[in-house]
């Protein structure tokens, strides 16, 4: 299995994504927090003790391609993602990350927000 910068470089945007499925409910995950915008459910290949992904249903490909009219809805993953950390009893604090392109890491081409938690991060990051 290639892993998460290996996968990234060779990801490419377009098209239905494993989130789609996901979302749709063709794969099953512990879903952790839904309203209709959006999705909350633990990463696959946890780089933390907690790391939760949330995903809008509206699949934006990338920030980079993020318009005015995605504000709101991104304001909206944040507030979740807020929710979420609370949930799983982040109170120490914790990272968030939207990853970007193949540069910046990103393997899925929906738009999503990490939380990660549970362990001392560190600066700068990988
Ligand atoms: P990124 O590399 O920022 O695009 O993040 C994609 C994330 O999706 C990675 O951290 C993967 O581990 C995670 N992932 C991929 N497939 C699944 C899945 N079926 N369920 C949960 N997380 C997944």
């Amino acid at each position: 299995m290639a892993d998460e910068t290996t996968k990234a470089q060779v990801a490419q945007p377009g098209g239905d994504t494993i989130f789609g499925k996901i979302i749709r409910k063709e794969i099953p995950v512990q879903l952790l927090y839904e309203d209709d915008k959006c999705i909350a459910f633990p990463d696959i290949a946890p780089q933390a003790p907690t790391h939760i992904l949330v995903v809008p249903k509206n699949p934006i490909v990338q920030l980079s391609q993020a318009e005015e009219s995605d504000a709101a809805l991104l304001g909206h993953l944040m507030i979740v993602a807020k929710k979420c950390a609370e949930t799983a009893g982040l109170s120490k604090g914790y990272r968030i990350v939207i990853n970007d392109g193949a540069d910046g890491g990103q393997s899925v081409y929906h738009i999503h927000v990490h939380i990660l938690g549970g362990r001392q991060m560190k600066w700068p990051p990988g």
